[in-house]
């Protein structure tokens, strides 16, 4: 139990409220092997807001992946705020093989010396090295114990305040880390932050793993710092969302979600699509459309049309705007809630391959694929 760090809380009559809670953060620790668990983040745009006013001063480096890349918004991007209020610096994936060059990330941690690097992604479809980044945060703090002055030294609290720490943010793939399908981030990482509601499959909501250093810290930043009184009842369906995650039927659900994206992402490639890196290690599959014709948000708006919904995405080094793109991010957990297995994936698959074609033949396929997918609806409904 960790109901001495969390302490008092701010109002009164809260006794039954603090039994689900302790109850959600103790199944969170447990099912990620964490040392503590704040399961107050509304989402996981406010877990990582709070990790950020925990740890970082105005105009500390961070090191993060860029959006096209297939880091989330929040994670530094331009359009945010932090963004304004940190500094940011950026990596990018290798321009050939569209993975993380890691070299390239050690390369520019140790050029800029970063109080904070993060990892993880909305829209990177390979396993990361969660190893290789701590690797580098280590490298760094090296660096910059050999560049500290006789003052900083003897300034209370100087390494504390100043040593590179390194932040994941899993939302993406918490759910395949939980079943042990993924290399997990939490033994390799200061912060771990996640979404309830991908993988996981769960409510939506924020979750932050951290060492217990840094448990008071995230405490007072998630309240009272960023966020006011909790969202109890969803800190309930955490708790409800952390238990099922810990049944063995979790793991069978999460192997058929990788069979699953495995299997559409052969069935596109065999079509002719372009999958980027060829395929995929988890339950995401993006797809470049480049050179087809077509942008993400045309096909996005093809395939919703058809009723098939799916993500325009940037790809890396995208020229198109965030608004159209030239990408389709495509998941694998939804319809394996539903029930449907490898083979109903190769025929979504050539599914939205017929989509993909021109404007002319897309109009000639439209009704086929459409009852195609009133078909699979009926055969896995939803209740
Ligand atoms: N982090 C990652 C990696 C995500 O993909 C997302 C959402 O898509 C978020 C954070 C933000 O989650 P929320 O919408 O709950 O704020």
């Amino acid at each position: 139990m960790q109901k001495d760090i969390l302490g008092k809380r701010y109002y009164a009559g809260c006794e039954n409220i603090d039994v689900t809670e302790n109850l959600a953060r103790d199944r969170a620790c447990q099912l990620f092997n964490a040392e503590y668990a704040n399961v107050q983040p509304h989402s996981g745009a406010q877990a990582n807001e709070a990790v950020y006013i925990a740890c970082l001063k105005k105009g500390d480096k961070v090191l993060t992946m860029t959006l096209n890349s297939g880091a989330h918004i929040t994670h530094m991007s331009p359009a945010t705020a932090q963004s304004r209020f940190y500094e940011p610096i950026y990596y990018d994936v290798d321009q050939e093989t569209y993975l993380i060059n890691y070299d390239k990330v050690e390369e520019l941690a140790l050029k800029h010396l970063p109080r904070l690097i993060i990892c993880g992604a909305s829209a990177y479809p390979r396993t990361i090295d969660f190893s290789r980044f701590r690797e580098i945060v280590d490298k760094v703090n090296e660096e910059k114990k050999k560049q500290m002055t006789e003052e900083d030294k003897v300034t209370e609290n100087y390494w504390e305040d100043n040593k590179c720490l390194l932040m994941c943010d899993m939302a993406h793939i918490a759910g395949l880390v939980a079943a042990g399908l993924h290399p997990s981030p939490v033994p390799y990482c200061d912060f771990v932050t996640s979404t309830t509601h991908k993988t996981l499959r769960g409510t939506r909501g924020g979750l932050i793993l951290c060492k217990k250093e840094w448990a008071k810290k995230i405490d007072l930043a998630v309240f009272p710092r960023l966020q006011g009184g909790g969202l109890q009842h969803i800190v309930a369906a955490k708790a409800v969302t952390f238990k099922e995650a810990l049944q063995p039927e979790f793991k069978t659900y999460q192997e058929q979600v990788l069979k699953n994206a495995k299997a559409l992402a052969e069935q596109l490639i065999k079509n002719g699509l372009n999958v980027l890196t060829g395929g995929t290690d988890n339950h995401l599959i993006l797809l470049d459309l480049r050179g087809m014709g077509i942008t993400g948000k045309e096909l996005e708006d093809r395939l919703a049309s058809v009723h098939i919904i799916t993500n325009k995405n940037a790809i890396p080094f995208d020229t198109e705007k965030k608004t159209v793109t030239s990408g389709i991010r495509l998941g694998t957990p939804a319809v394996t809630s539903r029930g449907m297995k490898e083979d109903d994936m190769r025929l979504i698959a050539n599914l939205i391959s017929m989509c993909a074609e021109s404007e002319e033949e897309f109009e000639l396929y439209k009704s086929c694929v459409e009852s195609c997918v009133a078909y699979l609806c009926q055969k896995y409904p939803l209740y």
